[in-house]
């Protein structure tokens, strides 16, 4: 038997009509938040400005070691090749098995700049202006975890008018999408669903969101809801959050959000996964070994001890490149 989808789009949540309604900022200086960060993404933008050492490529460049056995060919001595991504202590933030030095490095980096801005910048709304935001949500089993998932970047990719798309199609207000779905999508979705209750948390519209989720659940029996942009709390600097304390009576050691900009989850990083953003790279293997990873967090009692354990977010506001 469909379940039948229920979506949050009708809930008015009207978010950022004031400045007193939207989240305020620590400032770390006083010019530090404008100047440190600037929106660069398709939907809420990655903090791309805040200070951070330059990196030192050369630290992570392929090393060869002599070897210490006698044994030689032609007097030169062997050398032994050390796997230096396997060593790297936030290897586990790519889950796909092959990845490249300049990837690694960069996906890392952009986590510390959201980690960074979440821990020293956010600063979380009031009790009242979140109880306005929060929304009863329909969970059809107690027992079993929810999954949350970002759209773009994450599942999908949103084509520019330069880029091809795998896909086209129109939205109910005639709007045309074309964008990229990401590799073993049908199988991330068909094997969490078993194990989790998965809702798609959106910073874009509505609609958008609606007919890109239609398409990639088209039996509507995966996905069980949408929170898109209204469900967002706004920074003044006009960055999305997602507050995951909006889903009303449950508790946050039984959720997991998977968004590719940290920021995103800033109030709850340990809630948090920063999936490696995707555009259109057909070999990309994220997904497929993202599921191993939440299926054994779904058998965890606490969520965020197992993210902290795994992933050490927190350990990479003082990590230097
Ligand atoms: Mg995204």
């Amino acid at each position: 038997m469909i379940k039948k989808k229920i979506t949050f789009l009708n809930k008015k949540y009207q978010l950022g009509q004031s400045e007193d309604e939207k989240t305020p900022d620590t400032a770390l200086t006083p010019l530090s938040i404008k100047e440190q960060l600037q929106s660069d993404d398709s939907d809420t933008g990655t903090p791309s400005k805040m200070a951070l050492t330059p990196l030192k490529m050369s630290k992570f460049k392929i090393q060869h070691e002599k070897s210490k056995s006698s044994f030689a060919h032609g007097g030169r001595a062997l050398v032994n090749r050390r796997d230096i991504f396997a060593e790297h202590p936030f290897r586990q933030l790519i889950f796909g098995q092959r990845t490249t030095q300049e990837t690694l490095l960069k996906h890392i980096e952009y986590t510390k700049r959201g980690v960074t801005y979440a821990a020293k910048s956010l600063k979380p709304p009031s009790e009242k202006f979140l109880q306005q935001k929060q929304v009863d949500i329909p969970l059809k089993d107690k027992e079993k975890k929810i999954l949350i998932l970002d759209l773009d970047e994450t599942l999908i990719h949103s084509c520019t008018s330069k880029e091809k798309s795998q896909v086209q199609l129109k939205t109910e207000d005639g709007q045309l999408l074309r964008f990229n779905v990401r590799p073993y999508l049908a199988y991330f979705l068909d094997c969490l669903s078993t194990f989790y209750q998965i809702f798609i948390f959106t910073a874009s519209s509505p609609s958008y969101a609606l007919a890109l989720v239609d398409y990639i659940d088209p039996l509507e029996d995966k996905i069980l809801g949408i929170f898109t942009r209204n469900h967002c709390l706004e920074t003044k600097n006009g960055y999305f959050i997602k507050d995951l304390r909006i889903l009303r009576d449950v508790d946050l050691k039984n959720i997991i959000i998977v968004d590719n900009l940290t920021h995103s989850f800033g109030f709850q990083l340990e809630n948090g996964i920063p999936i490696l953003e995707w555009t259109d790279d057909e070999k990309d293997q994220e997904l497929k070994y993202l599921v191993d990873y939440l299926i054994e967090a779904s058998q965890c009692e606490d969520v965020r001890d197992f993210n902290r354990e795994k992933l050490k977010l927190h350990d990479l506001i003082d990590y230097i490149f």
